[in-house]
């Protein structure tokens, strides 16, 4: 009868609701074990390319877990997770620590990271990342921060006041995923910002839609208008590129420039890159 199929439904629902939330604490346990060890955290580093010089500008760090049983996991499947239990504030800093030191040698202008809303709404942030910086010996002049519109909007008074102090410093910021989240383009005027991100989706989109490109130019002519510099993320092919360079994104970033390296191969891409070409002459 119904009653009894409703009982069955309402244990199954249960059965999932208990496997979701045994999931998160094995992963929520597991991260707390990597961070204090040490041991299986690991970043990548995704080049971004100027337009206007044709060459790598920078790079973001893009965070990766080796998991022992579970191989490399992406950070969509541990970064909510961290966020929900206030692990995204060490592992945060942790990213920005290694990244800093990775770079701190490489012929970049750029040394993007990405800061959670979290890391924002806290009013030691500013501080923790200028020691970072100290440690390192990282220019605060070459990083810069990606925070998304939604982290700056919800965050309200505490996360600007955070932005504002980590640009007094010569970080700059950049709106990341621009498009995806309130998507006003006077949020582009009215925060203190130096680059806007235009999410892939919208690069994706680019040839099936006018209506899209038009989008993209206004954020591009808004942004030009402002001061600010434009990254397209999600750049796969040829014609994506043309189109973006001709609207005038000022930097490009995707599978088709090059996909996120690891340390190791980011250093070997900045070596050859340094080295005087021996073959001509
Ligand atoms: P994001 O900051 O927007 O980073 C760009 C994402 O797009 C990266 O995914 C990158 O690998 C991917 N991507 C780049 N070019 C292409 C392309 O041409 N095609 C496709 N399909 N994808 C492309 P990834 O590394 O999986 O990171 C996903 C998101 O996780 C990031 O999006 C960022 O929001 C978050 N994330 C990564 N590392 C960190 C971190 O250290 N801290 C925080 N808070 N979030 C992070
Ligand atoms: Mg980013
Ligand atoms: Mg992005
Ligand atoms: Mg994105």
């Amino acid at each position: 009868n119904a009653k009894e199929e409703g009982r069955g439904r309402f244990a199954l629902f249960q059965e999932s609701m208990d496997a979701t939330v045994q999931i998160r604490r094995r992963v929520e346990r597991e991260l707390r074990e990597a961070l204090a060890s040490g041991v299986g955290l690991t970043v990548f580093f995704q080049p971004l390319f100027s337009v206007q010089q044709d060459a790598v500008s920078g790079v973001e760090a893009l965070v990766r877990w080796q998991h022992p049983q579970r191989g490399l996991l992406s950070p969509a499947t541990f970064i909510p997770i961290a966020e929900e239990t206030g692990l995204i504030e060490p592992l945060g800093l942790w990213v920005l620590e290694h990244a800093c030191a990775a770079a701190v040698g490489w012929p970049i202008t750029t040394l993007a990271v990405n800061v959670s809303a979290v890391q924002l709404r806290n009013s030691k942030f500013p501080q923790q990342v200028l020691a970072i910086l100290a440690r390192t010996g990282f220019d605060a002049k070459r990083l810069e921060l990606e925070v998304t519109e939604t982290a700056i909007v919800k965050g309200a008074e505490r996360s600007r006041a955070a932005l504002d102090a980590l640009r007094s410093a010569g970080i700059r910021i950049a709106l990341d995923d621009f498009g995806t989240g309130y998507s006003s383009l006077s949020h582009l005027r009215d925060f203190a910002v130096d680059r806007v991100k235009i999410d892939r989706s919208f690069v994706t989109g680019l040839a099936q839609s006018p209506d899209r490109t038009a989008f993209v130019q206004a954020i591009v002519d808004l942004a030009q208008a402002t001061g600010l510099k434009v990254t397209a993320e999600g750049v796969e092919t040829a014609e994506q590129r043309a189109t973006l360079s001709d609207i005038g994104c000022t930097d490009l970033q995707g599978y088709l420039l090059s996909r996120p390296l690891s340390r190791m191969d980011t250093d070997r891409l900045f070596a050859s890159k340094a080295l005087p070409d021996q073959s001509v002459a």
